[in-house]
């Protein structure tokens, strides 16, 4: 279905938790976040039921996502249930893969077809300083569980965090050498814990095509404009959702794990779709896709969002 200003909207982010075990330095606060009453939360059917009502408005790609949707209670059944949706091409999944060692089979066998995993360092010292509880070794064996459950076409999301991660950047691209992986790298957006940092912070991902002049064009796949070193197996995806913003093509809405439906990250205008279903489900869903917001103002102004990255999914 295509909204009013003419872009296809095929895409939906359905964050099926606002819970995390993490504690993303940019995203969520030290203390994490109030535990929400369980009758205010989407619920394991209500998940698969506005999935399915997005795919008769012409959604054919379903990513779940979070807070970290690995500890969602359910999680399993709703990627069941999903899939079981004729017409849905594609069911993805972003997570911080702390918990693909156990999760990654089971994933597999409910129908997953692709793994984004976030990783913002290859350094286990790093790694704990920048989510707070997390560590590095869990996250590598759950690559290592991801691949050998059939995962072989694995994207990594890198936030390029400037004075943190950015001597970083050919490590991480050097991996392409010998991996069919995408090592993607996402401008840091202003919003939540981070909206205030000092803007040395925000580097353009543009940054990483000098520092690494081998990098070769390849296309540009969805938000992401492609390269690949020479000889490398794997690709490198740069996405700059600030300083190059890709509203004019962007198909995607979003479901917030509390149920809100929201055609812009960064919009602060949202449908509640918690309570509807059938009919009234459909037409809420054509709404929000039709009045999906024109642009976001990165460019001028912090997030419009009065909520964290986690209870929308990234
Ligand atoms: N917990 C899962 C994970 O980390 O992959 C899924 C949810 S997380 C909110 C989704 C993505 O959003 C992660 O790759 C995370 O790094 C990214 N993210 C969070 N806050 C961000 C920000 N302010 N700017 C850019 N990316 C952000
Ligand atoms: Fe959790 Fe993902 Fe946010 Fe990190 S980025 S705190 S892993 S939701």
């Amino acid at each position: 279905m295509k909204d009013l200003c003419g872009r296809t909207v095929d895409y939906l982010r359905l964050s099926v938790t606002d819970l995390c075990n993490f504690r993303c330095r940019y995203c969520m606060p030290e203390d994490g976040i109030c535990k929400r009453k369980h009758q205010e939360m989407l619920s394991v059917e209500d998940c698969i039921e506005i999935g399915r009502a997005a795919v008769h408005c012409g959604v054919r790609k379903i990513r779940l996502t979070g807070g970290e949707p690995l500890v969602r209670r359910g999680i399993l059944e709703i990627c069941r249930g999903l899939r079981a949706i004729p017409d849905l091409q594609e069911l993805c999944l972003t997570t911080n893969g702390s918990l693909l060692p156990e999760l990654a089979q089971p994933l597999r066998d409910a129908g997953v077809d692709r793994l984004n995993i976030s990783l913002d360092t290859l350094r286990p010292e790093r790694f704990e300083q920048m989510t707070r509880r997390g560590m590095f070794e869990d996250v590598w064996r759950g690559v290592a569980a991801a691949q050998a459950a059939g995962f072989t076409n694995l994207k990594f999301d890198t936030v390029l965090v400037g004075g943190f991660n950015d001597d970083e950047v050919s490590d991480l691209i050097a991996l392409t050498m010998d991996h069919p992986w995408e090592m993607r790298f996402i401008e840091l957006m202003p919003m939540g814990p981070c909206a205030s940092w000092d803007k040395s912070c925000f580097r353009s991902v543009n940054t990483i095509l000098q520092g690494n002049p081998a990098l070769q064009p390849l296309d540009t796949q969805g938000v992401a404009r492609r390269y690949r070193l020479p000889g490398a197996q794997g690709t490198v995806g740069l996405i700059s959702p600030v300083s190059h913003d890709f509203c004019d093509g962007c198909s995607r809405i979003r479901v917030t794990s509390d149920g809100s439906l929201k055609g812009c990250l960064h919009a602060r205008e949202e449908i509640s779709l918690r309570g509807l279903h059938g009919e009234t489900l459909e037409n809420a869903i054509r709404h929000g896709i039709l009045h999906k917001p024109q642009r976001h103002h990165l460019t001028e102004r912090p997030s419009d969002t009065p909520r964290n990255m986690n209870q929308i999914g990234g």
